[in-house]
């Protein structure tokens, strides 16, 4: 099989676009504001741009496309860590198999039941689920059903995305059937040789098997997947690029491409030596121009940014087209209960924004942005091809805005301390007057009212 990722194919790319114009920048651009995305030589122009005034107005072009396409929502969600036993040594992870010092703990179904609880009594509506590449599937599985089937007050977690080790397609299947919303999985480096090197034992080594995961997931009908870099392994500007080939890869051969594109940076991590010195590491002004570059080339996808990123860089990010983000986080199973600050010896990596969830949210709602909750897309079959029929057109806010709106203002009636409820209700005002569609108006107020009088879980 040709792999879809062609090392010398990428490196002429960026040396053919290494001094574009401005004009050439500029015809970028305008080609991106037309929301119908950006080509792999479109994108090396960009990556290429070096220019400060320019970058700008890259910027201030992602703020606008995101804009255009989901709004000023941003989707909160908390990842739990379910398992820290790994059979693979990447060495930038803490919890590589090599690892003697750190604290190994598999949580069991109670403990996750536990955990769920606590993070649905904080607010949050979706979980990402991750596991160290040891468990078995099984567990996995277990580990799912007992969230969804954990209640707490007025709540429960309804969607699960899950993070864990490449499946087989009938792994793949079996994932689906457990009812998961997204697989989310990072090829890491896209670079073979660098990818070899940083792998050094285990499963995980197969850089191929890992490359063509997302293909077994939609052969499976697991059609929303999220994709992703872990920056700071190699050339930012060549994984862009790759990553976008793998974006044309999946949307050839299935129709659609990623739900969502994650981008990690390396964090330091306990005994992970490479996670101290990463060998390319990023700067932030390039981390924020590889962000929004990515919203321009891929308008319709989701972008996560997570807690790994420090409170101040993330408000500077979330402005370039970010549309998800992690909020309370802890990187280590069974630490949801502890002080943040006392988790480094089992934990994957160091956290950058370690405020809590009613902190972030309280920031963002205070910066015009609407924390949303929204888990509607995926209970209503709006995934893949169906969720692209929206986003792709720009079609989605309509129905992003008044779900934000909705689960917002459940989030107030169930969790907002007073000073919150009143900030929180301005933000929704001036939602609402965001809303064109009279329908929909109208059919959100209805909704409002009715949470307004016990109803809960109500969306578009
Ligand atoms: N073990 C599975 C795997 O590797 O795909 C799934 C989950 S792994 C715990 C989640 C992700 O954490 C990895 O894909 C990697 O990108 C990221 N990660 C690992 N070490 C990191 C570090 N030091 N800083 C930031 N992210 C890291
Ligand atoms: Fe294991 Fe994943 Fe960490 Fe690699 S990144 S050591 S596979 S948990």
């Amino acid at each position: 099989m040709k792999e879809f990722i062609d090392i010398k194919k990428i490196e002429a790319l960026l040396e053919k676009k290494k001094n574009p114009s401005d004009f050439e920048v500029n015809k970028v651009i305008a080609k991106a504001k037309k929301l119908k995305g950006l080509s792999p030589v479109d994108a090396a122009v960009l990556l290429q741009c070096r220019d400060k005034k320019l970058t700008r107005r890259i910027f201030k072009t992602a703020r606008e496309i995101k804009e255009d396409i989901y709004g000023r929502r941003l989707v909160l969600f908390a990842p739990l860590y379910i398992s820290n036993f790994c059979k693979n040594s990447c060495l930038y992870c803490a919890f590589r198999r090599d690892n003697k010092a750190l604290k190994r703990r598999k949580l069991s179904f109670e403990e996750i039941r536990k955990e769920t609880k606590m993070l649905i009594g904080r607010g949050h509506k979706r979980l990402l689920l991750v596991a160290g590449e040891e468990s078995d599937l099984g567990y996995v599985l277990n580990a799912i059903k007992t969230v969804y089937k954990t209640k707490f007050r007025n709540g429960e977690i309804r969607r699960v995305n899950v993070n864990v080790a490449p499946l087989s397609v009938e792994g793949f299947r079996r994932l689906k059937k457990a009812g998961i919303g997204t697989f989310q999985m990072f090829q890491e480096t896209y670079h073979k040789p660098t990818y070899e090197k940083v792998h050094v034992s285990g499963p995980k080594k197969d850089y191929t098997w890992r490359l063509y995961a997302m293909d077994r997931a939609q052969e499976a009908g697991i059609d929303d997947v999220g994709i992703g870099v872990l920056f700071g392994l190699y050339d930012y500007r060549f994984e862009v690029l790759a990553l976008l080939y793998h974006v044309l890869h999946l949307e050839k051969k299935f129709g659609v491409g990623p739900h969502t594109v994650s981008v990690p940076r390396i964090e330091p991590a306990f005994n992970a030596p490479l996670s101290k010195k990463p060998p390319f590491k990023v700067s932030d002004e390039d981390f924020k121009k590889l962000v929004a570059i990515i919203r321009l080339a891929v308008p319709y996808t989701g972008i996560i940014l997570t807690t790994r990123e420090s409170h101040k860089l993330r408000d500077e990010i979330f402005k370039l087209g970010v549309s998800q983000i992690s909020a309370g986080s802890r990187t280590s199973p069974g630490s949801y209960g502890e002080n943040v600050k006392n988790q480094p010896r089992s934990a994957q990596f160091s956290l950058g924004d370690t405020r809590t969830q009613p902190e972030i949210i309280k920031d963002i709602s205070l910066k015009g942005y609407i924390p949303s909750f929204c888990t509607a897309c995926y209970r209503r079959g709006r995934t893949g091809k169906a969720f692209m029929k929206f986003a792709k057109p720009g079609r989605i806010k309509d129905l992003c805005i008044p779900n934000s709106i909705l689960t917002y203002k459940e989030y107030l009636l169930d969790y907002g301390s007073p000073d919150l409820k009143r900030i929180g209700a301005r933000v929704i005002s001036k939602q609402l007057k965001d809303i064109k569609d009279s329908k929909i108006l109208r059919k959100t107020l209805l909704l409002l009212e009715k949470m307004d009088g016990g109803n809960r879980d109500l969306y578009l």
